[in-house]
């Protein structure tokens, strides 16, 4: 079926408007391709565009790069754009995976190839391909990080309190990061030694499921969003010297406003003792690894960005000569069709293995030993 059609000898004509210029292995040496990433105002995406604008340049590409400003519809006439200048690939990471569809179908329709970039576009059969990292892995990561830290395993009994927050309701990857930590996660609040007493959304409790997970969500991923949510927690369940043992937080952009809420409202917790929560992250941000440094962030799950290019850039270059694709070891259904996929691993990051980022070529040491 369509999911295990790769690349264009193959795929050539079977879905509505999909001729990428013709001939197999037509897309020239100079050739355009666009790249849309959601926003600037995220660490990530900067390096995520920046690094697949060079490799395709290097390989005599010319590139559009564009930043949608965290806008949907900024989004689409960034990809309208791309259109307009004959892109022959779209690769793109949706500001909102619902709301991107129509552009890329235009982009599909005019003969471009589109490639979902780390979040998956959804409710469209104008996808062929999609590149991120194993999406609940990252959930896994971050709950066994909190059941190893408070000993859950070791059946302590707690109750513990944990606060727990999930990505933007309108990307894709928010609920799967969501599925790994709370399948790990729902059985201690089944034992009742996990309790959320705080009322955040509509209140986490055993019978809370992953279909849930826009009840406890951050618009954006916004860190100003996060703090509000976390100071409104602090204020109803945590004002009078209530323990706060764990927080899971989804992304390291989240968990600094998690911490920014806790140092105003409660002084008394302090990083690097037991009254200090045990919290979670993701992407190895700048600030994480300094929080990290500093016991006011326990964990962050890092994705090496570099990786995921280099996997998108031999995703173009295959495309480019016509050959079949490489790699694919998945497939993601997006409400439309199955899209192939290539999954790469994600990996977690504490206080003990920090300076994996600084081998992984992914922080200079220079900038490391500045953070830490
Ligand atoms: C990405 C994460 C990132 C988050 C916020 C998600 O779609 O997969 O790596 O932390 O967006 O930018």
């Amino acid at each position: 079926g369509a999911a295990l059609c790769l690349g264009l000898g193959a795929c050539g004509g079977s879905r509505g408007g999909q001729q990428a210029g013709g001939e197999a292995g037509s897309i020239e040496k100079g050739a355009t391709i666009g790249i849309s990433m959601p926003t600037k105002s995220e660490e990530r995406w900067n390096k995520d565009g920046n690094n697949l604008k060079a490799k395709l340049e290097k390989a005599g590409y010319k590139v559009i790069l564009s930043f949608a400003d965290d806008k949907p519809a900024q989004q689409n006439a960034d990809i309208e754009n791309m259109v307009n200048n004959d892109a022959k690939v779209v690769v793109v990471a949706a500001k909102d995976g619902t709301a991107v569809g129509p552009a890329v179908e235009k982009a599909h329709d005019a003969g471009a190839k589109v490639i979902a970039y780390d979040r998956l576009i959804m409710n469209t059969e104008a996808v062929d391909y999609y590149a991120t990292f194993q999406l609940e892995q990252v959930g896994v990561l971050e709950a066994n990080y909190l059941i190893d830290k408070l000993g859950l395993k070791d059946g302590a009994k707690g109750p513990f309190n944990i606060e727990l927050f999930t990505g933007s309701p309108d990307d894709n990857n928010a609920k799967y990061f969501f599925k790994g930590a709370w399948d790990l996660l729902q059985p201690y609040f089944e034992s009742g030694v996990l309790v959320s007493p705080s009322n955040h959304g509509q209140g986490v409790t055993k019978d809370f499921t992953v279909d849930d997970w826009q009840a406890i969500s951050v618009q954006s991923w916004k860190t100003e969003q996060a703090q509000k949510d976390m100071e409104s927690i602090l204020d109803s369940t945590y004002a009078h010297g209530e323990k706060l043992d764990a927080v899971l937080s989804p992304y390291d952009g989240i968990s600094q406003g998690v911490i920014n809420a806790i140092e105003a409202k409660r002084p008394d917790m302090k990083p690097g003792t037991d009254t200090w929560p045990y919290i979670t992250g993701q992407d190895a941000m700048e600030i994480a690894v300094s929080n990290i440094a500093k016991d006011k962030q326990g964990e962050t799950v890092f994705k090496n960005v570099n990786e995921l290019a280099d996997a998108v850039y031999e995703m173009i270059i295959e495309i480019a000569e016509g050959k079949e694709v490489s790699g694919i070891n998945g497939e993601f259904n997006n409400n439309s069709i199955d899209v192939p996929s290539k999954l790469l691993d994600p990996q977690n990051i504490t206080k003990d293995n920090l300076s994996d980022l600084v081998k992984a070529g992914y922080i200079t040491q220079e900038r490391f030993d500045e953070l830490t």
